[in-house]
């Protein structure tokens, strides 16, 4: 492995041009959110051990079980038999970001991978990311290369979505890194130091920073079972992202309302002075009622702009913790004489 011609991104570059040489990995904990993949775990785990034990001296899998109402609890406690194999059970349902974090919380390696326990996250292509992680990226994320499976309407929705997040900011989220990648401690601490509840990752993640070395992929097809992400999902998922990471909307509201007013000065000014010069009786019923119907609209719209993040305020002031674990199993790294 360490033969490997070394990769030449600029976060590598800048790391060896700060006289740092490679990294040696001691330890590497994986963390797999799992909702109803008892199907898919047995086929994931003993690939995934297998790779782990080849690229670190001690090595961990932090399996979260997301409040699975399928066999995934048993399987998991089966599995945790095993030296190296943690589980923990969140008490319900509370959604992949917070599987997420609760694995990150547990997780105790030099660095942290994330992948999903579906299959789609190849374990082969962990050797790609210690390499980078080795010669200098503190953070190296998995990118999709083509969206091919997708239809037409998700891509342009998806497109959208990374217009309107990335209009502003300091900082860029990569459209097609998810949640697959590797992290070093120190930004793994850096993330778990976020206080908010609304943990939305792929903002999060961006959001820390660091030297990110980018590796493109191809998802494989899902092993078992479906995706548990449909549209409405992830339109509450694109609202969070978008809550969390801009104000724009906020700005462009008040534009709006301003534009309004100035137009509707306009009409008014004119309308009067057609009747004081031409004496043109003020017409149109028609006019009334779709310009008041427009502006109703126009209210209502701008008023759920401005609820979606009071709603998100009063999520943030609750200050409720973001998960609940019910169960802990295993242990925690496992040396490989
Ligand atoms: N997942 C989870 N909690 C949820 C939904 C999903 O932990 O409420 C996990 C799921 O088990 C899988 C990963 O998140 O390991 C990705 O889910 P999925 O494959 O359904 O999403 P997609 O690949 O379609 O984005
Ligand atoms: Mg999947």
């Amino acid at each position: 492995q360490e033969s490997a011609a070394p990769p030449g991104s600029s976060a590598e570059v800048a790391a060896a041009d700060r006289g740092e040489g490679p990294r040696t990995l001691t330890s590497i904990s994986c963390v797999v959110p799992c909702y109803n993949e008892a199907d898919n775990l047995e086929r994931l785990l003993p690939r995934l051990s297998a790779a782990l034990a080849m690229l670190a001296p001690q090595w961990e899998i932090v399996l979260v079980d997301d409040g699975s109402t399928d066999a995934t609890s048993a399987r998991m406690t089966q599995w945790t038999r095993q030296p190296g194999v943690r589980g923990l059970q969140l008490s319900r349902n509370f959604g992949k970001e917070a599987a997420l974090t609760a694995g990150l919380q547990a997780a105790a390696g030099q660095v942290v991978v994330m992948m999903d326990s579906d299959l789609q996250h190849s374990p082969a292509l962990l050797d790609t990311f210690v390499r980078h992680w080795r010669a200098g990226a503190d953070v190296v994320y998995a990118v999709r290369e083509h969206r091919e499976d997708e239809s037409g309407f998700k891509r342009l929705g998806v497109y959208w979505f990374y217009r309107l997040l990335n209009g502003a900011d300091r900082f860029e989220v990569p459209p097609g890194a998810g949640d697959f990648r590797l992290m070093d401690r120190k930004v793994v601490k850096a993330l778990l130091a976020l206080p908010e509840r609304n943990r939305f990752m792929k903002g999060l993640y961006a959001w820390v920073g660091f030297e990110a070395v980018a590796v493109p992929y191809v998802p494989d097809e899902r092993a078992h079972g479906q995706s548990h992400f449909n549209p409405l999902r992830m339109v509450s998922l694109a609202l969070d992202g978008l809550t969390a990471f801009t104000v724009w909307p906020l700005r462009a509201v008040s534009g709006l309302g301003f534009v309004l007013a100035l137009a509707a000065f306009g009409y008014g000014a004119y309308l009067s002075l057609d009747y004081l010069l031409y004496g043109h009786d003020v017409s149109g019923w028609t006019t009334i009622v779709v310009s008041l119907m427009l502006f109703a609209g126009i209210q209502l719209v701008s008023l759920g702009v401005v609820g979606e993040y009071v709603g998100r305020i009063y999520e943030e002031v609750k200050r409720r913790p973001l998960y609940v674990v019910q169960r802990e199993l295993g242990q925690g790294l496992r040396e490989d004489a």
